[in-house]
């Protein structure tokens, strides 16, 4: 069973057969982790132009709910959040882009993390 929390405004309509089987994916991986999965975008919002979200080929998923707690404060797990990138990455193979939108080009933290996957087949 797929679980995953749509944020408000989410419209997931008639998405490539193989954009369901990543959210499978990234359903499985992030109950293993104990992390609720939540997608942030799919077809909706504001995206670059000839993006895979308008084909519904992409979705966003956030990040910030990767928490451990660090001495009675529950803050952002980089390792627990590495760990599931990586996993989800190997269980997806090829013909994916799965992009950690996380940090800046130049390496600072972005204000808005998050994890963009799209089918682009090479
Ligand atoms: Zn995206």
């Amino acid at each position: 069973m797929i679980k995953c929390v749509y944020e408000d405004g989410v419209v997931w309509e008639d998405m490539h057969p193989k954009i369901e089987f990543a959210k499978k994916i990234f359903s499985d991986v992030f109950e293993e982790y104990g992390v609720d999965f939540v997608i942030t975008s799919a077809r909706d919002g504001k995206h670059m132009v000839g993006s895979k979200h308008y084909e519904g080929a992409a979705f966003d998923t956030r990040t910030k709910n990767i928490v451990s707690d660090f001495n009675g404060v529950k803050k952002f797990d980089r390792f627990k959040g590495q760990m599931i990138f990586d996993e989800i990455k190997r269980r997806l193979g090829n013909g994916y882009d799965f992009l950690d939108k996380r940090l800046n080009k130049n390496g600072t933290w972005r204000d808005i993390q998050y994890w963009h996957v799209e089918w682009d087949p090479k």
